[in-house]
């Protein structure tokens, strides 16, 4: 029967209708009645409640997008880092005062209820989370966008800090079920590992394989004001068989199911490390497992609609998120020739049309690449293909520039160096119509550096887009406060439309405005206060500047340039206690790759300086340190909107964008920044009298590597970082181990300081003296504060996607 012939009722989105809704649900689907129900019942209950107004959207547009035959955008992604999806969602609809009422009515708090849903945490990091902008972006849009992913059983691990250290444990976040998913027991493809291949006249064989299931859970993705709403396809391992029935006969029950477990290993668990490349045989074949099932289903939805593959690069983009989903590559062919039966040259012309690549990391250590011997091992056939797409390639390029040994050695696929490589990255660049980086400098420095022959082999492939992030959550959502500010003098219609902010600039002079914008930092502060009173324990002062750096700890980011900050102004209170202090709270959170000995140290020493500095009662509210445990996109909503200050201070020229920059300075933190990434950007936005910029640029730290960096002559000729050098290594902080931060002194002034923290320091610490002076005049930080707001626009996920939609996808939106 076709839906339109099909009766059913109209879900209601007034508060009658949205209580009764929920009433029901509790006691239909979650099973309980008000007396017996929990917070995490209610929950459950209201979020059903609130998926029923999504539905129908939601099988509107499939419908129209398959009427219309638009052609889809699938986003594959490793990582997709979504956070909580209740209040995200009656956002969108514009039920969340109807819901809010229907609750209290219900006599529940829609706030404590919402503070009980589990961060879907199927990410690391900033890559994951532009995978989750991106989707919203892509559905407020109107583009038929489909992320395609893993759905982990155990997302981001969980950080609790026990004795200053980070210790880890699993994140098994389906534990009180998915309200937001659908599964699909129907739509299920068999991905198949290992084996061999077998020539059989033209046609190449692949047998002898071992298979597993991939099973399909579907999450509604809705956009903002608009009935489009797009779906995030995330991939479950099944084993084919449920157990080995001859084991469990010959009672080896053990045996029996140990089977099963192996091959559903494949969507256990989210490598916690988003840099380093882990190397293991199971990320391989998580890689190809997602990619495999997300191109199966695409080209099945392709075929359902039309006959023959002519139309398959106008019906159809895929965009690689980095290159975890490359394998798609070699998959896509395999599929195209060997299932198809379609020639070479036609399958390759169709894939060098439908692929497009960003490419986030310049980091020589997290470029992938695998060993030809893996990889011949688990995907035999896919080995094959890269080797004609290389053979190809090479010889395209001789065609072109005649032959020079060196520039083949150079742009090959493979790395001959030693344990011959298949570079993953240049894979993507050869396959795909369009490279973007994801910053101005990023896209620079990537055509210069590890992409430069290519650039030169393929120019008009190279190309920027600026990363962004979604207003509905980083500011609609995360600080009600300023929304509200926001939407009384400009409407709400920014949400969609992020550079109407612009028009707040009417009221930059506006003293009573300026207050408001004050008003509700303040209130935010207070509510990240009371977060970490309740949480931790520990006293803040909401009227100190709160001073921020959240993100995944790496040595790259320098946390480590920030706390030797902190020791500085610790030990200049000490020297000068009646001095009029700008009253801090430095803030820090972030998880480090549980492999990663060095970030785990820098979370130690953090934590060391903040029980020192917090427990010297001559410091008092002048200085206090604070690392809040777990960080993620959950508490970012709450920390970003509280921060004064954004601390962006990596490397110049080794943050690719950083969207953590632009989620500050939207809810108004100035940031202190180097020249890196998008903080140029944000430069260019907001004027350099309303942000702090600091230390070497790109160029100058090339030059300073290229001299021959001398660390050790800046720390002996720096008395005040040598004092705080000196107590890292002797034990000041670690009066219980004297030796424990030895490490981290021999990698800044013995071991080469690769990141160049000490170069950077004296300008670092000056600058952030300007902070202090900015700070003393309230008015006029609020009022730079303002300047930053206003000026976001152009970092909304939706430009980005606008701009990705255009320029590399040629997707134009669904009509509903
Ligand atoms: C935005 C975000 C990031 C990225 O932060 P950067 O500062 O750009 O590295 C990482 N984790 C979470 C939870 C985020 O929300």
């Amino acid at each position: 029967m076709k839906l339109k012939d099909f009766r059913y009722d109209h879900v209601g989105s007034d508060v009658e209708s949205l209580k009764l809704s929920i009433a029901n649900k509790l006691m239909y689907s979650v099973g309980k009645d008000t007396d017996a129900a929990t917070t995490e019942d209610w929950l459950k209950a209201a979020e059903l409640a609130v998926r029923d107004r999504l539905v129908e959207r939601w099988m509107k547009t499939t419908r129209a997008a398959y009427e219309q035959d638009s052609k889809r955008v699938y986003y594959l992604s490793m990582e997709f880092l979504i956070g909580r999806a209740f209040t995200n969602a009656m956002l969108a609809v514009g039920i969340y005062d109807e819901v809010r009422q229907a609750l209290a009515a219900l006599d529940i708090d829609i706030n404590e209820v919402a503070n009980h849903e589990p961060d879907a945490a199927l990410g690391n990091g900033g890559l994951g989370r532009l995978a989750a902008c991106f989707l919203d972006s892509m559905a407020t849009l109107g583009i038929a966008g489909m992320g395609y992913g893993i759905r982990y059983d155990y997302g981001m691990f969980k950080q609790q800090i026990i004795d200053g250290n980070q210790v880890e444990s699993p994140d098994y976040w389906l534990t009180g079920g998915n309200p937001w998913e659908f599964p699909r027991p129907e739509v299920q493809y068999r991905v198949r590992f290992g084996g061999h291949i077998e020539k059989d006249g033209h046609k190449v064989r692949w047998i002898d394989t071992q298979e597993v299931l991939a099973m399909a859970y579907d999450t509604i993705i809705p956009g903002y004001a608009t009935e489009t709403t797009n779906t995030l396809r995330l991939w479950s391992a099944k084993a084919t068989a449920e157990i080995n029935l001859s084991a469990f006969n010959q009672g080896n029950y053990f045996g029996a199911v140990e089977d099963k477990n192996h091959s559903e290993n494949v969507s256990r668990v989210l490598y916690p490390d988003d840099s380093t490349l882990s190397g293991r045989e199971l990320r391989l074949r998580q890689e190809y497992f997602f990619v495999s099932a997300s191109l199966q289903d695409l080209v099945h939805r392709y075929l359902s609609k039309h006959s023959g593959f002519d139309k398959l690069a106008d019906s159809v983009a895929i965009h690689l998120n980095d290159t975890h989903p490359v394998l798609a590559i070699p998959e896509l062919l395999r599929i195209l020739m060997d299932d198809y039966d379609l020639e070479w040259k036609k399958a390759w012309g169709l894939a060098q049309k439908i692929f497009s690549y960003t490419n986030h990391t310049l980091m020589h250590e997290a470029l992938e690449t695998w060993p030809i011997d893996m990889l011949g091992r688990v995907l035999p056939r896919h080995l094959q293909i890269i080797f004609v797409i290389n053979a190809e390639f090479l010889t395209s390029v001789t065609a072109q520039f005649g032959s020079d040994v060196e520039l083949m050695r150079r742009l090959s696929l493979i790395d001959e160096h030693g344990e011959r490589r298949v570079r993953m990255a240049y894979l993507a660049v050869v396959a795909s119509h369009k490279v973007n980086g994801v910053s101005k400098l990023h896209s620079e420095l990537m055509k210069e550096s590890i992409f430069a022959d290519f650039a030169k082999v393929f120019p008009e492939r190279f190309n920027n887009k600026t990363n962004g992030i979604t207003p509905r959550r980083w500011l609609s959502q995360a600080n009600p406060a300023l929304s509200a500010l926001i939407d009384e003098k400009i409407g709400p219609d920014w949400r969609s439309q992020l550079d109407h902010l612009h028009g707040l600039k009417s009221y930059a002079d506006d003293p009573a405005f300026i207050e408001a914008i004050r008003g509700a930092k303040r209130q935010n502060k207070q509510r990240l206060a009371a977060w970490i009173k309740t949480n931790m324990d520990i006293t803040v002062n909401p009227d100190s500047l709160f001073d921020v750096q959240v993100k995944r700890m790496h040595e790259y980011k320098r946390q480590l340039l920030n706390v030797l900050h902190v020791i500085t102004r610790y030990n200049r209170i000490l020297a000068n206690p009646d001095a009029n202090w700008v009253p801090r709270t430095v803030i820090f959170g972030g998880k480090a790759a549980s492999a990663y000995h060095m970030a785990k140290r820098i979370i130690k020493l953090i934590n060391d300086v903040a029980v020192k500095v917090n427990n010297d009662p001559r410091i008092g509210d002048k200085l206090k340190v604070v690392f809040i445990p777990n960080y993620s996109v959950s508490l970012a909503e709450i920390i970003m909107p509280a921060a004064d200050l954004s601390e962006q201070i990596s490397t110049a020229g080794t943050e690719a964008s950083g969207t953590g920059n632009m989620k500050f300075a939207l809810n108004g933190a100035l940031t202190i920044g180097t020249l890196d990434g998008a903080n140029i950007e944000i430069l260019e936005q907001v004027g350099k009298d309303n942000i702090f910029i600091f230390g070497n640029t790109t160029p100058q730290v090339q030059d300073i590597r290229t001299h021959g960096y001398q660390p050790r002559q800046i720390y002996e000729s720096n008395p005040e970082l040598k004092l705080a050098l000196d107590q890292i290594r002797d034990g000041f902080f670690s009066p219980d181990e004297h030796g424990r931060f030895q490490m981290i002194f021999d990698a800044l002034v013995n071991f080469g300081d690769h990141y160049l923290l000490l170069a950077d320091y004296a300008s670092y610490v000056e600058t952030q003296e300007a902070v202090d002076r900015a700070y003393r005049n309230q008015a006029d930080w609020h009022y730079k504060a303002l300047i930053n707001i206003m000026n976001m626009g152009i970092f909304s996920s939706d430009r980005t996607i606008g701009d990705y939609a255009r320029e590399i996808w040629h997707s134009n939106p669904v009509r509903l």
